[in-house]
């Protein structure tokens, strides 16, 4: 088995070994929606060839995406398989799934997707986003009146590779002695008075000049509406709470590239000033019990936003 694998390994160019790729299924019984296949995986896969384009070389994973439709309102997304990291204070940290792979070049959780997306087929799909015939160019002009389905894409796949976690959206509370990559740089204050969480890694920290203040009941997000905290560039941020403008095209900012780094994920421009320690991975007998893994997978909070700015609710 060792020799066919290296046989296998040897037979493989050596650009093909350092790359992240990303793989689009359908969960669509019936083919109701194959119609929209070509153009949902373009996008898709264009959207996570922007994100890897920040990782460097020497990354190599294949990343599963499964595509099925619902009645959610927009999208949601969710790593599908979460990977134990470490022990600190007395919580487990675990990193999400897809994250684990790009560091480790392992599969988590072996031919089952890596990432689940949803989309909403009332009319999400087909009256409000756009489809950029081609994506990988985005020369086009996004319509006035539509959502770019790449930005989309790329905002969801945000979430599969780190802005998630367990706590309580309002408080901050963890549910259990366990905790994600992006919970562990999340701290509880107050902003005018009101319960406000802020993410304080040290280099979006650095980089924002502060703690970043995250979306109220929604903490995955970034920024909130005036007058709420970090109403200003943040709400024009591809991690942004608050809305996708249409007409607008959304891409990986330095904010996000730095939260990333502060989960633990390093990307290219970043990695040689956080060092090797940075790339530490956890052992295979790290792996939690089945029982932990499921409950892990089935609390993920996922991302469900508004759609459009008009429609923004006003803060509890
Ligand atoms: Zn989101």
């Amino acid at each position: 088995l060792a020799a066919a694998a290296l046989a296998a390994a040897a037979s493989v160019p050596p650009a093909a070994q350092a790359a992240i790729t990303f793989q689009v299924t359908f969960d669509d019984p019936g083919g109701t929606y194959a119609a929209y296949y070509d153009r949902i995986r373009s996008n898709l896969v264009a959207a996570g060839n922007e994100w890897a384009s920040y990782y460097g070389n020497g990354h190599s994973a294949s990343l599963q995406v499964q595509l099925s439709f619902s009645d959610v309102a927009t999208v949601s997304t969710a790593s599908v398989a979460n990977w134990f990291v470490r022990q600190s204070n007395g919580y487990s940290i675990y990193e999400q799934g897809a994250a684990y792979e790009i560091l480790t070049g392992k599969d988590p959780n072996g031919t089952t997707p890596d990432i689940r997306m949803t989309i909403g087929r009332n009319g999400y799909l087909q009256n409000e986003l756009w489809f950029d015939p081609s994506p990988s160019k985005q020369t086009a002009t996004v319509p006035a009146n539509r959502t770019d389905a790449r930005s989309v894409f790329l905002h969801e796949l945000g979430h599969a590779l780190a802005f998630n976690g367990w706590r309580n959206a309002q408080t901050g509370a963890l549910p259990g002695a366990y905790e994600s990559t992006f919970d562990a740089m999340v701290t509880a204050g107050t902003f005018n008075g009101q319960p406000q969480l802020y993410f304080t890694g040290p280099s979006a920290r650095a980089l924002f000049g502060g703690p970043v203040p995250l979306t109220v009941d929604s903490y995955g997000h970034l920024g909130n509406a005036a007058p709420g905290a970090g109403s200003g560039s943040l709400a024009s941020d591809l991690m942004n709470g608050l809305s996708f403008s249409r007409g607008t095209r959304y891409h990986v900012s330095q904010l996000d590239l730095a939260i990333l780094a502060d989960t633990g994920f390093p990307t290219s421009t970043q990695l040689a000033s956080l060092g090797n320690a940075a790339l530490a991975v956890p052992l295979a007998g790290s792996v939690p019990e089945p029982s932990t893994w499921m409950l892990m997978a089935g609390g993920l909070a996922v991302c469900a936003w508004i759609r459009r700015r008009v429609e923004v609710r006003p803060r509890a």
